[in-house]
């Protein structure tokens, strides 16, 4: 039987291997840490647990599919709640949004709260289903660089939509001329951050995002987002996948424009297909640097990267929900420290995500997890200490200020993830949480490809290649490449 070795195991590395093993192949799964996951991980200290990356869950089908391929019942395995608040969104004024997932409850509350209509916003969220519906298909589970994929009758309609899915003006123009009130601007504005962009940049068409979570709503996982891991993990290994942790992969071995097999401290491993679940520049710079494609790929830029800290609070606010928002004043300001000059804004847009509002065991009794984070620049040699230590000072006077509490005092448990780290833990190029960015109208045919047009059996998948950043986009990779792999 025909060998795979996949170089992480990463959501989507995990992903392929599943796939990849139905199909008859026999899965070697290489991960340079001692856990499986990725960014996709947890920790806990103090009696709380934490999610340590991703806490947005949309798209859960794109996971349930993979026990169903398998022959195997989802529920036995992985559950998980459509979440009725959406997001708490704070600001300055002592103006507070509550996001229900009901799209004509939410649209009356911005009628109540801002100077926009109810009717305007479910025209946007309407335009937002509309861009989903044209591009779902054809750019988000077809390779962009297969000649196949723009030959069929549903592509060409697609094409014929463009001019409709505002590609040409940015997400903000659009937001501007949808809405009135800045506060209402801001909030959709903030879905371009969901795969690290600038919204006063991005094009129009990232107005896809809202229908992710008011269309096809929002989840939780029961035992928390690392769950997703846990139980995938588990379904991999009873299908007969193997993991080997604590084996980075240091070379990919060639031969006549064949890859023949990876090099760890223990020895070689040979594969008749390479699978790359590593960040694409770790791949061209590290693992096969006879390989011509590195400066096509730092060319682009780096979508944004994270500054978090995990604090155990010794109390429960009950105007906080699973998600929550405090938004900056001047959101353009933020997003040009963070793509123009690299820093981090004096008055960041702070999320405060608290899985134990709804999963009580992941903090002691009358205690809140709080994973706290704001956007932050990818690694460009800046000063981060001195960078963290004023946005930790920043970010606790704003909570404090807009929840009125010292917050500070209530921390019982500290811990931070910095983009340095998530550079060294993932080896994701310059920390950056979604691969590049979508800063550019071209960006979604810039991103790499998910096969190497110079050696026949190397595939891509994860975050840093099509169709992009984030769980859901990292899950279609997989499905992308385990289509070409006959
Ligand atoms: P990764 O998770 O980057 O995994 C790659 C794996 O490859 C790692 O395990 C790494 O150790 C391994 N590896 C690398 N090099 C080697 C080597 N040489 N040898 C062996 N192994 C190697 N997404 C959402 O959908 N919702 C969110 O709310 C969200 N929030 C986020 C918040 C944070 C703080 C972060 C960091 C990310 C967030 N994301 C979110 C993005 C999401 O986590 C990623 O897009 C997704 O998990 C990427 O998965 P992946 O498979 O591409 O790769």
């Amino acid at each position: 039987m025909k060998k795979v070795i996949i170089i992480g195991s990463g959501i989507a590395g995990i992903a392929s291997a599943i796939r990849l093993q139905n199909k008859g192949y026999v899965v070697q799964v290489l991960e340079k840490n001692a856990y499986p996951g990725g960014k996709l991980t947890q920790l806990k200290g103090n009696g709380f647990r934490f999610d340590a990356g991703p806490s947005l869950f949309t798209m859960p089908n794109l996971v349930t599919e993979l026990f169903e391929i398998s022959g195997k019942n989802p529920s036995d395995y992985f559950n998980f709640d459509k979440l009725d608040i959406l997001c708490n969104y704070f600001y300055e004024d002592g103006t507070r949004i509550s996001a229900n997932s009901d799209i004509q409850i939410f649209a009356d509350e911005i009628e109540k709260k801002t100077c926009d209509s109810a009717e305007n916003v479910k025209k946007h969220l309407e335009k937002s289903q509309f861009i989903y519906k044209a591009t779902e298909q054809q750019f988000l589970n077809k390779s962009l660089h297969k000649i196949e994929s723009f030959l069929s009758l549903s592509t060409l309609a697609s094409i014929f939509k463009l001019p409709f899915l505002n590609i040409f003006s940015s997400m903000n123009q659009v937001n501007e001329k949808a809405f009135k009130d800045s506060k209402t601007i801001r909030l959709f504005n903030r879905y371009a951050t969901y795969n690290g962009s600038n919204p006063y940049k991005a094009p129009g068409i990232l107005n896809i995002i809202p229908h992710l979570e008011f269309g096809l709503g929002a989840y939780l996982p029961k035992g928390g987002m690392h769950e997703i891991t846990n139980s995938l993990v588990k379904l991999a290994k009873e299908i007969g996948v193997k993991f080997y942790f604590n084996e980075e992969v240091t070379a990919i071995e060639t031969d006549n424009k064949l890859a023949k097999s990876v090099v760890t401290k223990s020895g070689n491993y040979e594969g008749d297909i390479i699978v790359c679940n590593a960040d694409i520049h770790t791949v061209y710079d590290k693992l096969i640097p006879s390989a011509k494609k590195l400066e096509t790929v730092d060319k682009q830029e780096r979508s944004s990267s994270a500054l978090i800290f995990y604090w155990g609070i010794g109390k429960e606010f009950p105007d906080l929900d699973v998600h929550n928002i405090l938004f900056t004043e001047d959101y353009k300001t933020e997003f040009n420290h963070l793509f123009d000059s690299k820093t981090i804004y004096e008055d960041p847009t702070i999320y405060i995500n608290i899985t134990s509002k709804h999963i009580k065991k992941d903090a002691p009794e009358g205690k809140e997890n709080w994973f706290v984070m704001i956007n932050v620049p990818s690694v460009y040699g800046q000063d981060w200490d001195h960078m963290i230590a004023v946005a930790r000072k920043n970010i606790l006077s704003k909570i404090s200020r807009v929840l009125g509490e010292n917050v500070e005092k209530l921390i019982e448990f500290e811990e931070q993830l910095t983009p340095q780290l998530i550079q060294n833990k993932t080896n994701s190029f310059k920390g950056s949480l979604y691969g590049t960015s979508s800063n550019t109208r071209f960006s979604a045919f810039l991103r790499h490809k998910n096969f190497s047009s110079e050696y026949k059996n190397i595939y891509f998948c994860g975050g840093s290649v099509h169709p992009g950043g984030g769980i859901p986009l990292a899950l279609s990779s997989a499905k992308i490449i385990a289509k070409f792999i006959k």
